[in-house]
């Protein structure tokens, strides 16, 4: 069993605080290692190494960042095999699931290799007479990430490859579920040539994030995961005079319309609901069937969800792989016999799905007759568990969508381009797929949701990430204006 310790000034560093938690493999059961948890000394420590980096790090060339982005980049890509194995072997995900989460990261990655185009400001000469403006973008200096289990790769890339482009230093606290991709990414940025300090991994629970939080020299912070969380950081840090993203829990409905493509809409939505075991920001949770589709788009599913395969996500030919710890996948049930004693059809039951006997498995839940009122319905489930709510019309079916709180991410599947057009600027949530289950945005586009899925104004990762990452300033400068006066150039001037 590993010991699995922090990188603080390019090394790895053994906790001192006495304090660890257990890691798990979720597909056996098994404990593999112990994951130190840090103290408010250690956090202090680590911010101070972060903070002496950062003030070298800040004045860095752009092609100095960029050289260090392109080789990262590469080693990256080079060791994806290896990166996506840790990641099955501490979240449970099937090793398909960790390349793709990798390869949205190494897109991130790729767009901060573009810092130099990204940072350039503006200017504009002759403002007023003899007066020229330009702007700069400078580094807040310490950005800390702190990270939710379920993409233990993707989500500090969305943070760390904007803010280090950015001339910041980046501390990482993820999550302690599944602390070991962090120390890979460690080892890569410092072979990539970035200097010590500038990426700090610093495991932890409440007591770390906390004293992030609270610490003055953290100057921005990046938060994914549970709302009452994001909430809590999001709070806290901004009263502490602090710049706060915080990217909180969802309930991503997909409306499916008449007019839809059945079997493109059942394939969709099956993997969007149960791929990762329903463990992604944007799974899809709820389906809301419009009208006369309602009957074959049930169906359609059910005769899907046998088919899916349940397995230790190591060993190929397996399509949804464990929850990653016991209590999770019994909350995850809980809400099954809820849902059922609720008087919502259980169409396909997950509690009964032969699945392995060791490790943290639960077979595919489908629920029908699902009600807004139904603790199915309001809760993030974040599980195999997927809810069909019937309604009879399309403003039904907005309405439903526009009055949860959550907008993290919604669908729709139509064949009627002008409905899909309106559905666009209708619905109030922050990201949206026509006929896409899961429509996450592009890494030159920015990732965020609305309402208690975002807390703050600025999305993560992209234009909006780099702005987040930096302070603007504008410099307004008079020189003696070249319409009207003659300078004294110290030497002759030829006309
Ligand atoms: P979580 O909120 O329990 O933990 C996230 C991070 O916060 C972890 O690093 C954890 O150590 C820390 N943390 C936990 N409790 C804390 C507390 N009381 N005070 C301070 N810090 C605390 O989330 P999770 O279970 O790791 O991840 C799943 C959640 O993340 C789901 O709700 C999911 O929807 C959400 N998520 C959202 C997005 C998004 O883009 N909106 C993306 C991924 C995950």
């Amino acid at each position: 069993m590993g010991r699995i310790s922090h990188w603080v000034d390019g090394a790895p560093y053994a906790g001192t605080s006495g304090r660890s938690a257990d890691v798990f493999n979720p597909a056996t059961g098994e404990v593999t290692g112990q994951v130190d948890l840090a103290s408010v000394a250690e956090v202090d420590l680590a911010v101070a190494s972060a903070k002496a980096a950062a003030s070298q790090w800040g004045r860095s060339s752009l092609s100095k960042r960029a050289a260090v982005l392109f080789a990262f980049r590469q080693l990256l890509h080079d060791r994806s095999d290896e990166l996506a194995r840790i990641i099955t072997s501490e979240h449970g995900k099937v090793h398909d699931d960790a390349l793709g989460e990798i390869a949205r990261g190494l897109e991130n990655v790729e767009f901060a290799c573009g810092v130099p185009h990204l940072l350039k400001g503006e200017h504009s000469a002759q403002a007023g007479a003899g007066v020229d403006v330009h702007s700069l973008r400078q580094p807040l200096g310490v950005v800390a990430g702190i990270t939710p289990f379920n993409f233990p790769a993707m989500v500090p890339l969305w943070m760390c490859a904007n803010a280090i482009a950015c001339g910041n230093a980046f501390v990482l606290k993820p999550s302690e579920k599944d602390p070991s991709a962090a120390l890979l990414l460690a080892g890569l940025w410092q072979q990539a040539g970035l200097p010590d300090g500038v990426f700090t991994v610093l495991h932890g629970d409440v007591e770390a994030v906390d004293a992030l939080l609270h610490h003055p020299d953290v100057a921005g912070l990046s938060f994914v995961g549970s709302t009452p969380v994001a909430r809590h950081v999001y709070e806290t840090g901004t009263a502490q005079g602090k710049r706060v993203q915080a990217l909180g829990g969802a309930k991503n409905h997909a409306l499916v319309l008449p007019d839809a493509d059945l079997d493109l809409a059942a394939d969709s939505i099956v993997s969007a609901a149960y791929g990762s075991a329903g463990e992604r920001c944007m799974a899809l949770s709820v389906v809301v069937a419009v009208g006369e589709i309602a009957d074959p788009l049930v169906e359609a599913l059910a005769v899907r969800l046998p088919k899916l395969t349940i397995g230790d996500g190591s060993v190929a030919g397996h399509d949804m792989g464990p929850l990653v710890t016991a209590e999770h996948r019994d909350r995850v049930r809980s809400y099954v016999d809820q849902g059922e004693a609720a008087g919502a059809r259980v169409v396909v039951d997950g509690r009964t799905t032969p699945v392995p006997a060791e490790g943290f498995f639960l077979g595919a839940t489908l629920l029908d007759d699902v009600t807004p009122e139904m603790a199915v319905y309001t809760d993030e489930i974040f599980g195999p568990v997927l809810d069909v709510v019937r309604v009879a019309t399309y403003d039904e079916a907005l309405a439903l969508v526009n009055a949860n709180p959550h907008a993290n991410g919604v669908a729709i599947f139509t064949r009627d381009g002008g409905a899909a057009r309106r559905f666009e600027h209708d619905v109030e949530v922050g990201m949206v797929g026509v006929n896409v289950p899961i429509p996450v945005p592009v890494s030159y586009y920015s990732f965020g949701g609305w309402k208690a899925s975002l807390f703050g104004d600025t999305h993560i990762y992209g234009p909006e990430g780099i702005h987040f990452c930096t302070r603007g300033k504008v410099v307004t400068s008079r020189w003696p204006d070249p319409a009207t006066s003659e300078v004294d150039l110290g030497f002759p001037r030829t006309r």
